[in-house]
């Protein structure tokens, strides 16, 4: 059975790739460079090519994009659509966020119904971030949720990240609708990302954006100030991967959303976790009686549709931030 997944190289995919071949998929990954695509080979010396190999997509905002990625030989049974930028780097919110998010997965709806007949599911990787209400959040959140961001909200930068998710994911939900196509869709809507980096890094400063807090925590720069927590809500990296194999393995899966969250944190707590995990570096933490941001009357979350169709069983919060804490030390942090 092969899988097709995009944005190879990031953080999220990383792991992914690892359950794929752990469950014994055939794995192809696109990358935007050779150099990405040999790294990912690399890391894997063991695992022949027919079981893992790239194929180079440069830019999945240009039309047609995927056109030739999607046919392979054998067929892929499967896609999973990860790559969507994920930074704070604003140029231009259309060009830098919004194309790439929305025409990317347009783009790989339309190359799988055009030329991969045999792709029976593609899951997307979606976010919390199209589901949360930051005006005016509900009792509680679930998979009934959207953002109710407008175009001309994305164009400010502190928008266009959420944005950019919330269309790609309407994008997605509106082609099933309208074209029909043979393969059914997930999507995967984490919040913040936390864990272990496994794909190697260029420098601490080329981390990944949902791990930068934890990197930033280590290094003492949470020391004299900690800076707003933001969403409060987090979940481990190794099941948001496991999320997106489970909704190719999981015949029930097709046509849902997924709200992959473990629970609660603020910096803080993952201050907290970082001091009881590795007492060695408290000369670079705040003190302990520093305020906590987390508010005292929280919206309340539900996850029980990833628990109960996709099997997961989430990952307590100190293990996840001992864990990415370990492997940012492991690299030099
Ligand atoms: P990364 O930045 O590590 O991964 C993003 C991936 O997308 C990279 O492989 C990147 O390639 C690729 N990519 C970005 N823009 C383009 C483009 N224009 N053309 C081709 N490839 C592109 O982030 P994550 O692993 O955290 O994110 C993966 C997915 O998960 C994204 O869809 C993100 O929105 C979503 N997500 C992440 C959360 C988190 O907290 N981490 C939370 C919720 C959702 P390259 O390496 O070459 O830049």
């Amino acid at each position: 059975v092969k899988v097709l997944l995009t944005g190879g190289s990031g953080f999220i995919a990383a792991h992914i790739v690892d359950i794929l071949l752990q469950h014994g998929f055939d794995t192809v990954v696109t990358v935007r460079s050779e150099e990405k695509g040999k790294r990912i080979l690399d890391a894997h010396p063991d695992t022949p090519k027919e079981k893992l190999s790239y194929v180079l997509v440069k830019d999945v905002a240009q039309d047609g994009a995927f056109d030739e990625a999607v046919k392979s030989n054998p067929p892929f049974d499967y896609v999973l659509h990860t790559a969507s930028p994920f930074h704070f780097t604003i140029n231009d919110p259309v060009k830098d966020f919004l194309d790439p998010a929305i025409k990317g997965t347009t783009g790989i709806l339309k190359a799988i119904k055009a030329y991969a007949p045999s792709v029976k599911r593609v899951v997307v990787t979606s976010s919390f971030a199209a589901i949360v209400n930051s005006k005016q959040h509900p009792k509680i959140y679930s998979e009934k949720e959207w953002n109710p961001v407008t175009w001309e909200e994305a164009m400010d930068h502190s928008q266009v990240y959420r944005a950019s998710k919330t269309f790609a994911e309407k994008a997605a939900w509106d082609f099933v609708e309208k074209e029909k196509p043979n393969f059914d869709i997930a999507t995967i809507n984490p919040p913040l990302v936390f864990g272990p980096i496994v794909h190697y890094l260029n420098s601490l400063e080329a981390i990944n954006t949902s791990n930068q807090r934890v990197r930033d925590i280590i290094q003492g720069k949470f020391k004299e100030k900690i800076p707003p927590t933001g969403t409060f809500l987090w979940v481990d990296v190794r099941d948001v991967a496991l999320a997106h194999v489970k909704a190719i393995v999981v015949a029930e899966a097709g046509g849902k959303r997924f709200f992959v969250v473990a629970g609660y944190f603020s910096n803080k707590r993952a201050v907290d976790a970082i001091r009881e995990a590795h007492p060695k570096l408290e000369s670079k933490l705040p003190s302990p009686d520093v305020a906590d941001d987390f508010p005292s009357n929280i919206f309340g979350f539900d996850n029980s549709k990833s628990r109960e169709v996709l099997g997961l069983n989430y990952r307590p919060f100190k293990q996840t931030i001992s864990d990415t804490a370990e492997s940012l030390l492991d690299v030099g942090a």
